[in-house]
């Protein structure tokens, strides 16, 4: 791993419980994400403009550790968020949850399938913003049912760094 220079530290220690739990995550899912890198992001199924993960959530999931970024945009972390519920990572899930509302542990419900994510709109959460709404629908299948949870969610950036706050 690439020692952070100075200007880098306040975004390279937002990191570090990511970072902590990485070693899990690599465990977790390397196998299956190794080969994914070329199909469509998760958070890209219902777009138009079917980015795959290489070119989508993969540098953020990736964390710090080859230099890479974090998400620009509250709805870059939005996706990559919703990109960790599909794939599973949890310690990037709660890495990217603001400390004021992340909850202790997270369990994933390992029978959830995923079925794409809309983004409705977005307010604020630019490059610039230190706060963000993003409102979106996350697609699921129920048993067999087409289903969706509808969220508005809010994001702050501290140190350079988006995270998830709540839901309105
Ligand atoms: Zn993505």
């Amino acid at each position: 791993m690439p020692v952070p220079d100075r200007a880098d530290i306040p975004r390279y220690k937002s990191c570090d419980l990511w970072l902590t739990g990485r070693k899990t995550v690599c465990g977790a899912y390397s196998e299956s994400v190794k080969n994914s890198s070329q199909t469509t992001c998760s958070c890209r199924e219902l777009d138009s403009v079917k980015l795959s993960y290489a070119q989508c959530c993969q540098r953020f999931h990736d964390g710090r550790a080859d230099g890479s970024v974090l998400p620009e945009t509250a709805e870059e972390l939005m996706r990559s968020r919703y990109s960790g519920f599909v794939l599973g990572l949890v310690p990037y899930l709660l890495a990217t949850w603001h400390e004021s509302t992340r909850p202790q542990e997270l369990d994933l419900d390992p029978q959830m399938r995923w079925a794409g994510l809309e983004i409705l709109s977005t307010r604020a959460g630019g490059a610039q913003a230190t706060r963000g709404v993003v409102e979106f629908a996350a697609h699921y299948v129920d048993g067999g049912n087409a289903a969706a949870q509808h969220e508005v969610s809010t994001f702050v950036r501290e140190a350079d760094a988006w995270f998830y706050v709540n839901a309105l």
